[in-house]
């Protein structure tokens, strides 16, 4: 996997880690650590969201490593 995927990976875990923590306890880790800078927690949101988007295609461009080039496996 490339450089751009594993980063993409492991916002897409955070934020599901997040979900996850939102569903069970009712606690928000983003906003609790980020809710005094809103544009910032909504920048991770945003991330976290082009983050699944770009995981949906890794699978074509990490295998022949071609499409986002960034390193091959
Ligand atoms: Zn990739």
């Amino acid at each position: 996997m490339c450089v751009l995927h594993k980063i993409a990976m492991a916002l897409v875990v955070i934020g599901a880690l997040n979900w996850g923590l939102v569903g069970v306890f009712h606690y928000n880790l983003v906003m609790a650590l980020l809710g005094s800078w809103p544009m910032v927690e909504r920048l991770v949101y945003v991330l976290v969201g082009l983050s699944a988007l770009l995981m949906l295609g890794a699978c074509k461009c990490c295998v022949d490593g071609s499409v986002c080039g960034m390193e091959k496996k």
